[in-house]
């Protein structure tokens, strides 16, 4: 799974933990911790 600090692409992307939706619009996008839990885990959605 996506975790924070990887360049996963493009999509969209839901924390495991909360459920708290990042959208990355870029390939180049470095995923955040999670901006509500400080969560590191992502699902990606879209
Ligand atoms: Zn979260």
């Amino acid at each position: 799974m996506p975790t924070t600090g990887e360049k996963p692409g493009k999509g969209t992307y839901k924390c495991t933990n909360c459920g708290q939706i990042v959208v990355l619009d870029d390939s180049t996008d470095t995923l955040p911790p999670c901006p509500k839990c400080s969560g590191t885990d992502f699902n990606k959605v879209g």
